[in-house]
């Protein structure tokens, strides 16, 4: 096997332009005697809301959690009840199954489209029953899934749409950033996301005021004042100390995110799709994708495998089992299929896109590409 001469990832590269600023914003914390909430959490919160265009932003523990907590909320104050069905892709990260698991709502799969890996859109219609209450907008692989379709099925239906927006940070849809699209929306900064910090962190956007309050109480014992609990809750705060470096990297979304589009068009410019190798499309408008993953599916991905390993490029594989083939969820979709989303797991393969893949490498990379597709 040959040497990786092309890593896939590497977090200690990401960070290192970094270095200097994470460092002071680790003694500001340990300076401050502030080690839960404090002033590093508010200013970030607010930084946030400001960069996505919410009233609110609420630092929370992780991605997972972000999601669980707004439909959680939704729960405790009535807007929902167990048994109420959510839509959500079939080609999804787990994550945004769990949570609508966890919140003891129904989650109720929808194919992807081929040409984009997200939902498929026009599925939506169809897959509504009496009783759905929301859909889980996933902008996979940092690609826009919002349409007029989405926002036409949701308004004629009341279902309140909830953003996974855990891969697509900074990515915008005529002008307006995902994350205030629709009611809610929940952040990962889980350390190989597009603003990734340095352990676990999210956060949860809304410009709903009562929701705000509901996932900033339930995310704290479920209390809205000291020693008052007006939920059964939990403890899922921001740790400030990731509050502090992700305030180093926030302001360098746009440029991380553009390193991100310049490497796929190189990709997009040198190789062709064909029956052995699809690769994504651009969409219409470069903003709609910040290319959290660049995905091509194979035909055969062994052999792709193969030939990438051979020629020293690393990989990784988003996803190779989807939510509905999991263990844990046999029993809720035995028999279920999604076709898309199967072609997509068997086939899927992601190639380095991070800021330690050079413009030079992914020419490199392009052309041994090309050459497993001539
Ligand atoms: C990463 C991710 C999550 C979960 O975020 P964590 O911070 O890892 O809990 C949820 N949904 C999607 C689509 C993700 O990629």
């Amino acid at each position: 096997m040959a040497q990786i001469r092309y890593p896939f990832l590497d977090l200690a590269d990401v960070n290192a332009p970094y270095m200097g600023e994470l460092q002071a914003a680790a003694a500001r914390v340990v300076v401050s005697g502030r080690y839960v909430g404090g002033s590093e959490c508010e200013a970030f919160e607010a930084e946030l809301a400001a960069m996505t265009g919410t009233r609110f932003a609420v630092g929370v523990s992780n991605g997972l959690d972000a999601l669980r907590l707004i439909l959680r909320a939704y729960v405790g104050m009535g807007e929902m009840v167990p048994g109420d069905e959510i839509l959500v892709p079939a080609n999804t990260y787990v994550a945004s199954v769990l949570a609508i698991s966890d919140a003891g709502l129904r989650p109720v799969l929808v194919d992807a489209d081929l040409s984009t890996l997200n939902m498929d859109t026009s599925l939506l219609r169809g897959a509504v029953t009496p009783r759905t209450r929301g859909i889980m907008a996933v902008h996979l692989y940092g690609r826009v899934v919002w349409n007029e379709e989405l926002e036409a099925v949701a308004r004629e239906f009341g279902l309140k749409v909830i953003e996974d927006n855990a891969q697509a940070i900074g990515a915008k849809w005529r002008g307006r950033m995902t994350g205030s699209l629709g009611d809610a929306a929940a952040f990962s900064f889980y350390p190989t996301k597009n603003v990734g910090a340095l352990g676990d962190a999210g956060a949860v956007t809304t410009s709903d005021e009562r929701l705000a309050r509901a996932v900033r109480a339930l995310a704290n014992y479920g209390s809205d004042r000291r020693y008052h609990n007006i939920y059964r809750g939990f403890n899922c705060r921001l740790d400030p100390l990731q509050a502090a470096f992700l305030r180093v990297k926030l302001p360098h979304t746009a440029e991380e995110n553009e390193r991100r589009r310049q490497l796929a068009r190189i990709y997009l410019g040198a190789v062709l799709s064909s029956d052995a190798l699809m690769l994504p499309e651009l969409p219409a408008d470069p903003e709609e994708h910040v290319f959290h993953q660049f995905v091509v599916l194979a035909a055969d991905r062994q052999s792709l495998e193969t030939h990438l390993r051979d020629n020293g490029v690393g990989y990784d594989i988003h996803y190779a089992t989807p939510p509905h083939r999991q263990p844990c969820y046999e029993a809720d979709f035995r028999g279920c299929s999604f076709p898309v989303t199967e072609r997509v797991a068997s086939g899927c393969l992601s190639l380095p896109i991070t800021r330690t893949t050079t413009p030079a490498d992914a020419a490199e990379i392009a052309s041994i590409l090309a050459a497993y597709n001539g």
